[in-house]
């Protein structure tokens, strides 16, 4: 093969003395050359914290990360969907992968190979981004996060209609809905929600107004107000709902906000319950399970290398299918 895909910290792709490390784990690893991260989920983001590899990315994913960590990233190429660039003999482009804002699958061309990386992607769309659009390709890195059956969700449409009736019974009841959620990708979705469908004020924690400050900065016009600036008298009159970040404790809110009932926005939903959370709906930034089969049938690839959640089990399932796949261990 033209490409040479293995894991070190890392989905590594080699093509003739070029060594791209895509969205490395940790940066120990010297010998790559250049270093893609698709977008500014945490767990994604460690290669912006070194200084001297040259790293490519998005414009949005770059301000994003800048932005909510407050470390400006050295050597950052900044990309434009679509647009490609050379690198070396190859064709570079990043595509929109559809997970969260600014989020990037990697295309690259080798004259008439072609290597997907997927990043993490969603296959549908949601009311702040667009589905992933397939494309035609040899090779072909996807995550499989939900790649299990039993991870089919409902219609979007059904789960967002689930989340308002759910807020807004809550607010009759005089209780305050508190949704737990990630401050990039789900925060926006969830803001645009009720701004889109319902009179109902969003308040957010400092964490998810940054988030959605810098996304309005590229266009959007999400209403969102702070919990410490003018948040504080809406969290008090409790006819609003609030968004605080994922890694807080249930238990903490309610101790915090007595009337407080806590609901989650996960697929996740589908698998674990916490005794503490109120309400929990299956809404997700990756494709679940019926969709990661149709994309990758639509790319018709030569070769699949499956990464994250269920990668082994979902490889045999393709293997099964006729399509030729292999797990990347970490
Ligand atoms: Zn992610």
């Amino acid at each position: 093969m033209v490409f040479e895909v293995s894991w070190s910290d890392g989905v590594l792709v080699e093509n003739d003395g070029i060594r791209m490390l895509l969205d490395p784990s940790r940066f120990t690893n010297i010998s790559a050359n250049y270093f893609f991260i698709s977008h500014a989920h945490k767990d994604h983001t460690s290669g912006f914290m070194e200084n001297n590899k040259i790293k490519y990315s998005t414009t949005q994913t770059i301000s994003l990360f800048e932005g909510m960590f407050k470390k400006k990233v050295k050597n950052a190429v900044s990309c434009v969907y679509g647009q490609p660039s050379d690198l070396h003999k190859l064709e570079l482009k990043i595509v929109n992968s559809g997970h969260v804002f600014g989020s990037g699958a990697l295309v690259l061309t080798d004259r008439d190979v072609t290597f997907l990386y997927t990043g993490d992607f969603n296959f549908t769309d949601t009311l702040t981004q667009k589905a992933i659009t397939p494309i035609e390709c040899d090779i072909l890195v996807v995550e499989t996060t939900y790649g299990r059956p039993n991870f089919t969700f409902p219609p979007r449409e059904d789960v967002y209609y689930d989340i308002v009736e759910w807020t807004a019974k809550t607010i009759k009841e005089n209780n305050l809905p508190i949704f737990l959620v990630y401050p990039i990708g789900k925060a926006q979705e969830i803001t645009k929600l009720f701004n889109l469908f319902t009179t109902i004020p969003v308040v957010t924690h400092p964490a998810i107004s940054k988030a959605n400050e810098i996304v309005n900065k590229f266009g959007d016009t999400l209403t969102y107000y702070d919990l410490l600036i003018d948040g504080a008298e809406l969290i008090k009159s409790k006819n609003c709902v609030a968004l605080f970040p994922s890694t807080f404790s249930p238990k903490i809110l309610k101790s915090t906000y007595p009337c407080a009932k806590i609901a989650v926005a996960t697929g996740w939903t589908l698998l674990y319950s916490n005794k503490n959370i109120d309400a929990s709906f299956a809404l997700s930034g990756h494709a679940d399970f019926p969709q990661l089969i149709q994309f990758i049938k639509a790319c018709r690839p030569k070769m699949v290398y499956t990464i994250h959640g269920y990668a082994s089990d979902f490889a045999i399932r393709l293997n099964k299918m006729g399509i030729h796949a292999k797990p990347l261990f970490r």
